[in-house]
């Protein structure tokens, strides 16, 4: 038996929690810290003062040597910058560590080599990062030893957001603002806060570390850029919950571990459909941890994986023929005194207040299922969006057969008077108990599914930060609360207005309600009739956040500027651009130094053994087709590779960032494509032995 471990002992062992604050802190600064948690504000320099000594004292004894502010960029990812704890001896020479609380509260990185998108050629190069006091601190055991992370908000000089977390805090404040208008209008005066919370289902690949080395590809662009589908792919069905291995359970529970001890609520973990793809996901929690939660499983994953001789990866689409990989982002809303907007209890068609958060919540996907689209975008996820095996790139909502009624009943008469049961599912075995049904099945095909008392945002993808499509429908929902607000607040008769209300916004918006298959070309035609935008990429999507529509409503709540969107779009198309890139590059590399050498190698044996067998006087015929299908490839190859360095160095030369990203994808990809399925096919043809990188069965099944 291995190592065993308390599950309980452990949790959030590494995490500096409420709990150990009030055990360290004084009670009047313990007091201070919860207030500015709940209801924002500052902290006194004193308490920050306390605050810092406690939190170093506790990091130092857990055998922390260095802090970092932790912080989320726009690259999509965390950045950190260690700083030891380490100060000036004393004339003695004994060195007495030191950790501020001006340290702690704020930091002084230089901005100037992360994305800005423009901002920096306006304002300073210089940026500042600001503790977030409501996402706890923690420790992070890595090859540096252990460092002290503070969860910071990275902002410019003047203010602007330069990451993630900035805007997604000032949604969830609008988003709060605004549902407390809408509980307040029935008569909940009891809450002082509305949270978003978010529980993130992480997708995720493995694979052999040694195999992985020996693919640039996968190296530098985290996916694969040539190679033949396996003998066996996913078609059998059988590892979508299958037993799991043992190389990859000895991961799975060292991953819980170091997630447990970093407070994650690691739940649940299963084999996905893919073979060598697995899924984790924690107990949803406050959108803002969940967020920084997200990140440190993605970190985690990829560590831990080293240690097991194996890399994770984390790519939407790591090899083509097979599924690729997303993160179901499952979203409700709730007020500080327990009620959950989004349930709908057992009778939906009575519960006003729910229906009345639906009909918003439609409006608002409807309105904005550009920006929503958008907020799911990156590079990756453009190669499973519409592809058949992950929502389609049109953002529809799925209700399930017992809402739809209730909605029908509502735009047909104005009033629901009845609702569809569940009903008893019967197992037809005596020993087996029977099962209450849930009036609603799944959809698995739908982009934005309601899924009891949450709505699932299917669209994301693995590798991707959860702040942007939160961000996103937080304040697309705030907008539509804040507009219903301002209309029922002035009502004389608010039943009645209500009543009005929801007929109106389902009347209006019902076009976004798609209850059937997401997958059919039916629907994406009967999308396009209903009016409903099918925005097929990353960088199709990307000018929808600086439209007027966008500009209003991001500005009104205060989440981002008009700057910082515009800002924001550039660096999308910087992104695209810059990964396709990376992508030709590595192509170029693979093609030039390991797959076309190769295939001149097998060609020369292969007409070495035409000679042989001409001058023995026998039939060459078989060998001579192979050389000749293997020179026509071989060829195809040459001339593609050739193309797609011209093409390569004319994309670089563009100056125009939104040019240029539209270069990469409508001309470069497409030569990429040229140059990939030669290679796929001679890799079918050339001896294994010669073939220069290990091929799908190998990545996939040998683990
Ligand atoms: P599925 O069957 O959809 O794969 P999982 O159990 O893998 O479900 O994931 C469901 C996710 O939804 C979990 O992270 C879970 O904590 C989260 N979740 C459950 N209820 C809510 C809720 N009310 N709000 C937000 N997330 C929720
Ligand atoms: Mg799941």
């Amino acid at each position: 038996m291995s190592e065993v471990f308390n599950v309980e002992e452990i949790f959030g062992q590494n995490v500096f929690t409420l709990g150990k604050m009030k055990e360290r802190l004084p009670k009047n600064v313990y007091k201070e810290v919860v207030k500015v948690m709940d209801q924002g504000g500052e902290l006194s320099m004193e308490a920050a003062n306390v605050v810092a000594m406690a939190m170093k004292e506790w990091a130092v004894e857990n055998g922390a040597t260095h802090y970092t502010h932790w912080f989320q960029p726009l690259t999509g990812i965390t950045a950190e910058k260690h700083d030891s704890f380490v100060a000036h001896p004393d004339e003695m020479g004994k060195m007495l560590t030191e950790f501020s609380g001006k340290e702690l509260i704020k930091g002084e990185p230089d901005a100037s080599s992360f994305p800005s998108g423009g901002l920096r050629a306006t304002f300073e190069a210089r940026g500042y990062t600001a503790w977030d006091i409501t996402s706890p601190a923690f420790l992070k055991e890595s090859g540096c030893g252990v460092t002290l992370c503070i969860p910071t908000a990275f902002c410019s000089y003047t203010g602007e957001a330069l990451d993630k977390k900035t805007p997604l805090l000032r949604s969830m404040e609008a988003l709060s603002e605004q549902a407390l208008r809408i509980v307040r209008l029935f008569g909940n005066t009891e809450a002082t806060k509305v949270t978003a919370s978010v529980g993130p289902e992480q997708e995720y690949f493995l694979v052999d570390e040694k195999l992985y080395r020996q693919r640039t590809d996968l190296m530098f662009a985290g996916r694969t850029l040539f190679g033949a589908p396996a003998p066996k792919g996913q078609e059998m069905e059988d590892h979508y919950f299958g037993v799991i291995r043992e190389r990859v359970g000895a991961y799975m529970k060292d991953l819980n571990e170091e997630l447990w001890k970093l407070g994650v609520t690691a739940k649940t973990q299963h084999n996905e459909v893919a073979p060598a793809q697995h899924e984790l996901a924690p107990i949803y929690e406050t959108a803002n941890i969940a967020v920084d939660h997200n990140q440190l499983v993605m970190e985690a994953m990829k560590r831990v994986a080293v240690h097991h001789g194996m890399r994770c990866l984390l790519h939407e689409k790591p090899y083509a023929g097979v599924n690729g990989s997303g993160k179901h982002n499952n979203w409700s809303i709730t007020t500080d005194n327990g009620v959950n907007l989004l349930d709908p209890g057992d009778t939906p068609n009575e519960n006003i207040q729910f229906l009345l958060v639906l009909a918003c919540i439609l409006k608002a996907v409807d309105t904005h299922a550009d920006l929503l689209r958008q907020s799911a975008s990156d590079v990756g996820n453009d190669h499973r969006l519409g592809a058949n095996e992950a929502p389609p790139a049109v953002i529809s909502v799925f209700l399930g057969e017992q809402l739809e009624d209730v909605v029908r009943q509502l735009i047909e008469t104005g009033a629901a008077t009845s609702v569809k049961e569940g009903g008893k599912l019967l197992t037809g075995v005596k020993t087996l108990p029977d099962f209450q049904k849930d009036a609603t099945d799944r959809n698995r095909t739908s982009p934005f599914a309601f899924t009891g008392n949450k709505f699932e945002f299917r669209m994301v993808g693995s590798a991707d930060s959860i702040a942007s499509p939160n961000t996103t429908l937080n304040a697309i929902v705030a907008e539509a609360f804040c507009e219903a607000a301002d209309r029922l607040e002035k009502a004389d008769d608010l039943d009645l207005a209500v009543h009005d209300l929801i007929k109106e916004y389902l009347t209006e918006h019902q076009r976004i309600i798609f209850n059937g298959d997401g997958y059919s070309d039916e629907w994406l035609a009967e999308a396009e009739r209903r009016g409903l935008p099918n925005i097929k990429s990353m960088i199709e999507a990307a000018s929808t956040i600086t439209t007027d529509k966008a500009v209003k409503l991001f500005e009104r709540f205060g989440i981002f500027t008009k700057v910082e969107l515009e800002s924001r779009e550039e660096i999308i198309y910087e992104t695209y651009a810059k990964t396709i890139n990376i992508e030709a590059l590595a192509m170029i590399d693979m093609a030039g130094k390991q797959i076309i050498p190769a295939v001149v190698k097998y060609s020369r044996a292969l007409a070495d053994t035409v000679n042989t067998v001409k001058a023995a006087g026998a039939d060459t015929s078989v060998q001579a087709e192979l050389l000749k299908e293997v020179c026509e490839n071989l060829a195809a190859m040459q001339a593609a590779l050739a193309k797609l360095k011209k093409v390569e160095a004319e994309a670089s030369a563009i100056e125009d960032v939104k040019k240029q990203a539209f270069f990469y994808k409508d001309t470069v990809k497409a030569v990429m494509d040229e140059l990939r399925a030669p290679a796929d096919r001679l890799e079918m043809i050339v001896d294994k032995d010669i073939w220069p990188i290990p091929t799908y069965g190998e990545l996939m099944f040998e683990i």
